[in-house]
């Protein structure tokens, strides 16, 4: 159970040293008891008060890290139960699904797809994080066989060996020594061999069960067995299971503290339909999956999930920004044209996408507004005439540009007058309301 405030000042050393940064051990402990602070920040804590205030002030659910190197997914950690309250911490990571009863080209092959399945989004790397290499033939030299293919082809990529056979769990995990992979299923059938598998790997082990009491039986279990680390699945495959099961196991975690099922949640999605394969993972995203498990990498449900997820896990209450400063696109010359946006970072990059886009070299001036969007910092009064006005004169691009014309967003287009008589001597032309249509706009120009 948490602590109260009351009850961790009782366990601090109560001296008032401030050396925690705050002004006294009562403000700390209120401090502590909210999970803003670390119990780090006072020095002077006896091991006595660690042991105990160390598992009460422990993130509700467990912080893992799945993978090796650049590639590691970190799960867990969250605090909250709705992203208004507090940002999400850890973005879900999506795993591909293997069989090895596919081919050594087709294992290679998805292999490959894993790695290509990069994109960049307003600035972020996105991709498939992990594959799941699962046992569907039964047979654990096969098993074996096929793990060796993805430990050689998947480059580092974090991976689940899914198979209930220990045996075949076992000589596949040290393939992955030293990676962090995961051990799936853990069952009551098999939890002793394979929590000996996992201990003598470092794997985590992902507990499977039937429903979310065995589950929490099941988790006490191994963690008596000597594993921390797990992952869990209620064994909940439909989407109202999923969602209800999810739901229960995250309030209970967060609202109750209720330790036996404080870990990160893995959700098997796969579909024969795309479709409905895209909208079970993206409930997964929704409702805290930890790892969402698809069937196949197709590019339209990975962008559709992967925009999801980072939707998702931005801090609603902190605006994406980028610097404020004259961007260079192509490589413009002193005739180049010369656009105006706000801050924000979709803005930004899909602006700049569509300039770049156009093939027209420009320049675009991208002036702080608090990482607001274009209509938004208008009516907020940061994106005003004068305010541009004084952007566009400190900036010195005059010197830079043979021409004095500034194009600016359609949706402002009610500003034009007034920026013509901030800047004396400027032009000032509307563009487009919509970015989509910014490369016709340009090319039209430039012909
Ligand atoms: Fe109290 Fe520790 Fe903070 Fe000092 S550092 S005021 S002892 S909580």
């Amino acid at each position: 159970m948490a602590l109260s405030g009351v009850e961790i000042f009782k366990l601090l050393p109560k001296t008032n040293c401030k050396k925690c940064g705050y002004p006294t051990c009562l403000a700390f402990a209120m401090k502590l008891a909210q999970r803003q602070i670390s119990l780090d920040s006072c020095p002077d804590v006896s091991e006595e008060a660690k042991a105990i205030l160390g598992e009460a002030s422990a993130p509700p659910v467990r912080p893992i890290t799945f993978g090796a190197g650049d590639k590691a997914v970190k799960m867990g950690e969250e605090t909250v139960l709705f992203r208004h309250d507090k940002k999400f911490v850890n973005p879900c990571a999506f795993a591909l699904e293997i069989n090895d009863t596919y081919s050594e080209e087709e294992i290679s092959g998805l292999c490959e797809q894993v790695l290509d399945s990069e994109i960049d989004r307003v600035g972020q790397k996105l991709k498939i994080d992990a594959i799941v290499l699962t046992n569907a033939s039964r047979d654990s030299g096969r098993f074996e066989a096929s793990a060796k293919i993805v430990a050689s082809k998947a480059d580092g990529v974090p991976v689940i060996l899914n198979s209930e056979d220990p045996q075949a769990a076992e000589a596949s995990v040290k393939l992955f020594a030293d990676k962090r992979p995961i051990v799936y299923p853990v069952n009551s059938a098999n939890a002793e061999p394979m929590a000996n598998v996992a201990k003598a790997n470092k794997a985590i082990l992902g507990v499977s069960a039937n429903g979310l009491d065995e589950l929490s039986t099941l988790t006490e279990k191994i963690k008596s067995l000597g594993v921390q680390d797990m992952v869990i699945d209620s064994g909940a495959r439909k989407a109202k299971d999923i969602i209800e099961h999810n739901t229960l196991i995250r309030r209970a975690a967060i609202k109750k503290n209720f330790k036996p099922l404080g870990y990160p949640i893995i959700n098997f999605m796969q579909r024969e339909d795309s479709v409905l394969e895209a909208l079970m993972a993206s409930i997964g995203v929704l409702k805290y999956s930890s790892i969402v498990v698809v069937s196949k990498i197709e590019k339209w449900k990975n962008l559709a999930l992967f925009t999801l997820r980072q939707n998702i896990y931005t801090d609603p209450q902190v605006p994406m920004q980028v610097e404020q400063k004259i961007y260079n696109i192509g490589e413009p010359n002193t005739e180049s044209p010369l656009l105006v946006t706000t801050n924000f970072s979709l803005t930004y990059f899909i602006v700049s996408g569509e300039v770049e886009n156009s093939k027209v070299s420009s320049r675009l001036a991208v002036m702080d507004c608090e990482g607001l969007s274009v209509l938004t910092a208008w009516a907020a009064g940061k994106f005003t005439a004068s305010k541009i006005a004084q952007f566009i004169n400190e900036s010195e691009i005059e010197k830079e540009i043979s021409h004095k014309e500034l194009i600016i967003p359609g949706y402002v287009s009610i500003l034009s007058g007034s920026i013509e008589d901030k800047l004396p001597g400027w032009k000032i032309t509307v563009g487009p309301r919509e970015a989509n249509a910014i490369p016709a706009f340009l090319k039209t120009r430039a012909t």
